[in-house]
């Protein structure tokens, strides 16, 4: 994630491949705001914003980039947002840039599943196209040591609604989340929901807890026993030789604090991406970088 606007509530965070379009906050913070490896919205309160707000904002967007391409509608889940309040942005948005082509958000599997099947073809007519879901885990027992609030079977349940609405999935999952103890399991299940949802877009990232959250403490008590760098690769490893997608899907593990940088098209990429993890672990492990805030110049 970019931190991509700084206001009085906080940052607006958007993925990556959201950075050259307008990120607009439809809501302040996250609803749930309780997954204790997070600190992006950890003291921002949750609010759905008026569109009193919202529409000076798309129209002093239409002054600088009136040929706009990508919306991001944020915070943390703008899908909390009511569905009738998001067309109405979106009609905005699509009437005000003409060659507008995706509408993005984020969004827990509760959001999706709290919508019914007609709101979200609603939302999809509307141009709503892409949903980054964060799926972090596909194994229960992490999903609840985390504080997630949603089950495996509840993610599976949401894309499966997504799909059914014709929006692509970008899932978002986290290498170490399950620490030592939870490892295998974590890959394994995390795989087995991946291969369920079979995503457009796969974005994996590594744990590096944030100073000040839940899991930080953890850590710091010993409580949590983070991966090390061989784990993690032997972890991502474990996932993608399990990884059996129904469709093509892009994959990305580019993220700064990722130990290895990979990008490729599943599924006709999985052995060279297999292979590049393997060659990693050979690598003499005194030359990589440890993972933390500070090596990366974030303090
Ligand atoms: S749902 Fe997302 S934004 Fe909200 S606390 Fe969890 S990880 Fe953070």
């Amino acid at each position: 994630m970019s931190c991509a606007d700084i206001r009085d509530e906080g940052y607006a965070y958007s993925p990556p491949s959201e950075d050259k379009g307008l990120v607009l906050r439809v809501a302040i913070g996250c609803s749930h705001n309780a997954c204790t490896f997070c600190g992006m919205y950890r003291n921002v309160g949750f609010r759905i914003r008026d569109l009193a707000e919202i529409l000076p904002e798309i129209r002093e967007a239409k002054e600088i980039k009136p040929n706009l391409k990508r919306v991001f509608l944020s915070d943390g889940n703008a899908l909390a947002v009511p569905t009738e309040r998001l067309l109405q942005i979106m009609q905005r948005l699509k009437a005000t840039f003409p060659v507008l082509a995706t509408i993005s958000c984020a969004a827990r599997a509760d959001d999706l599943l709290a919508k019914s099947a007609a709101e979200l073809a609603e939302l999809r007519e509307a141009g709503l196209s892409l949903i980054y879901l964060g799926v972090e885990s596909g194994d229960d027992e992490v999903l609840r040591s985390i504080n997630k609030g949603v089950s495996a079977a509840d993610v599976v349940r949401a894309g499966q609604a997504a799909d059914a609405a014709g929006i692509d999935l970008s899932a978002m999952i986290i290498l170490g989340l399950g620490g030592r103890k939870r490892s295998e399991p974590h890959a394994l299940n995390t795989a087995a929901v991946l291969n369920a949802l079979s995503p457009a877009m796969l974005g994996i990232m590594t744990l590096l807890p944030r100073v000040g959250t839940p899991l930080e403490r953890l850590v710091a008590c010993g409580q949590f026993e983070r991966l090390d760098r061989k784990e993690t690769l032997q972890e991502l490893l474990m996932l993608l030789q399990r990884l059996e997608v129904r469709r093509p899907a892009i994959l990305r593990a580019s993220h700064l604090f990722n130990h290895l940088a990979l990008e490729g098209d599943l599924p006709e990429d999985k052995a060279t991406l297999i292979a590049q993890v393997q060659a990693e672990l050979q690598k003499d492990p005194s030359t990589a970088k440890e993972l933390t805030y500070k090596n990366y110049g974030i303090f």
